[in-house]
């Protein structure tokens, strides 16, 4: 028995409604199989939120500042109508704002590419990523209906009881105004999230404002970037052969379209929300994209940038066995594991994190994939419920990391020679086609036996009265020769 080990937990927040559902069974199907799963739970549920007045998301927010790497389900942000449908004490605040506030952090999504389904911009080989600012601008904004004639002014009066005055407007007519801000600390963390997430995937950063016109506050974002760059990154950029250049947003709009992709495009609160929607759909599908919250010292939370899909959720509470695409909260699973792995040096786990990957997207570009890809599909698409796709991907694991590993990951038991049933590790799998084999090995009072299993019933039985490493390693030399000549033996 032997799965991958982890040394520090993961902090994993559980969520709401059908990715609530998939949260489950991608447990069950796709990790616990493999790895040797350490989390601190937090149940980030609507109804646990409600019963702990919210403090379990607190809680689950600082948990990531403590540990450092987290994977989150989507989760519901209360509206009123969810306010009646839970029976809530109170509508509470987005999760996702909550936790963000608390880790200061900025979010990063990046599209999952799959062979099949190409971008509707045919350049683009590449993800893009993007960053978005998650503070202030017109999402702070305070706004004011002009009636009629007047003056407008922006009028700031310090602490000192200075004052800084300049007119907006002579309204002759009715209008409508608007106050904004943003705060040097926010632009200097989202910069320094933004330079670290670069140096992380070893990507090119690419920011965009509007300096030409808003010579004042487009310019504050700019030069706080190319200050921070120039004391903290530009070295390091250097070494990792990386560069970090501004440009204006129309300039970086036209850039985009024409490039190849694999870079990551640092964008304002507005028009990061407007691009990260239009880079969705034209990479594919909103359920194939990827959020990452970075703080500027370096902590992760993953998860799937689309919502608890609770169209679907209805669905499945009526019995239908729903196809609702997991990849994204796969890939929030794979993202922090990785990163885990990275970061307590265990490569067994980032190569996990990658067999994972790599089975999903197997599995997509073999033809086998939820509704909502099939509909994009260029070719012959087999489009499955949500459970078949992530039994699709075990296969795959199962064949990617116990074939030919020589490596034990489970007990099994079968009926030996004698017609007695006995229990014993498998340490050796190989898959041919349809058929498995494995080499069993178990311990019967100090005696290693070491049972040779085709297709689920023993073939051959070797008993050591003193066991060494060298003889059973001849006994699995055999048995992988006899591997290599499968089939052509059976058809004798
Ligand atoms: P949504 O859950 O993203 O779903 C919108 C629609 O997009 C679905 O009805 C479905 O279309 C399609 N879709 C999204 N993800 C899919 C997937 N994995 N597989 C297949 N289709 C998928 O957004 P919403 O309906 O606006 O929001 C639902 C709840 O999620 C809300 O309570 C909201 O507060 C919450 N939310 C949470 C987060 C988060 O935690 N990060 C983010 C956004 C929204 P069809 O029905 O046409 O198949
Ligand atoms: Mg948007």
């Amino acid at each position: 028995m032997r799965k991958i080990e982890m040394k520090t937990p993961l902090v994993e927040m559980d969520g709401d409604e059908m990715t609530r559902v998939l949260w489950q069974m991608i447990k069950e199907k796709l990790i616990l199989p493999f790895v040797e799963l350490k989390t601190e739970y937090y149940d980030l549920g609507l109804p646990h939120r409600d019963e702990t007045g919210d403090q379990v998301t607190i809680d689950a927010a600082e948990a990531t500042r403590r540990l450092g790497v987290a994977v989150k389900c989507a989760t519901i942000t209360p509206n009123r109508q969810r306010v009646e449908e839970y029976g809530l004490h109170e509508m509470w605040k987005s999760p996702n704002g909550t936790i963000r506030a608390i880790l200061d952090g900025t979010v990063f999504r990046a599209p999952i590419q799959v062979e099949g389904i190409r971008p509707v911009v045919r350049t683009w080989e590449k993800p893009i990523t993007i960053a978005r600012h998650a503070y202030g601008d017109i999402y702070k904004n305070v706004e004011i209906a002009v009636p009629g004639p007047g003056t407008a002014r922006l009028v700031f009066t310090g602490e000192d009881g200075e004052t800084k005055e300049a007119v907006i407007q002579q309204f002759r007519g009715p209008g409508v105004l608007r106050g904004v801000h943003n705060l040097d600390a926010s632009i200097a963390s989202f910069a320094r999230s933004c330079f670290a997430y670069a140096l992380d995937k070893k990507q090119d950063l690419w920011f965009s404002a509007k300096d030409t016109i808003s010579k004042t506050y487009d310019a504050r974002f700019r030069d706080i970037f190319q200050e921070i760059y120039d004391a903290e990154y530009r070295e390091a950029f250097r070494q990792a052969g990386i560069t970090y250049f501004y440009t204006l947003i129309d300039d970086a709009v036209a850039r985009v379209i024409r490039s190849k992709g694999g870079f990551i495009w640092a964008c304002k609160n507005y028009d990061g929300d407007v691009m990260s929607d239009m880079l969705a759909t034209a990479f594919g599908s909103l359920a194939m994209m990827t959020s990452v919250l970075v703080s500027p010292d370096g902590k992760y939370e993953y998860e799937a940038a689309h919502g608890t899909v609770t169209r679907h959720y209805y669905r499945y509470r009526a019995g239908e066995k729903t196809s609702t695409n997991p990849t994204a909260t796969i890939f929030a699973w794979s993202g922090a594991l990785r990163k885990r792995g990275e970061l307590d040096g265990l490569p067994e786990l980032v190569h996990f994190a990658d067999v994972l990957e790599a089975a999903t997207l197997d599995t997509i570009a073999g033809g086998t994939m939820t509704r909502d890809l099939a509909a994009l599909w260029e070719g012959e698409a087999e489009s499955v419920n949500s459970e078949e796709f992530l039994d699709a991907i075990a296969g795959r694991m199962e064949e990617e990391l116990y074939a030919d590993s020589g490596e034990g990951l489970e007990t099994i038991t079968i009926v030996d020679d004698e017609g007695n049933e006995v229990t014993a590790t498998v340490v050796y799998r190989a898959i041919r086609g349809e058929d498995e084999f494995a080499v069993l090995v178990d311990d019967e009072g100090g005696a290693l036996v070491v049972r040779c299993v085709y297709d689920g019933e023993e073939e051959n039985s070797y008993h050591f009265e003193e066991p060494d490493a060298e003889t059973a390693d001849s006994v699995f030399a055999e048995f992988e020769e006899e591997m290599e000549n499968y089939p052509e033996d059976e058809d004798e």
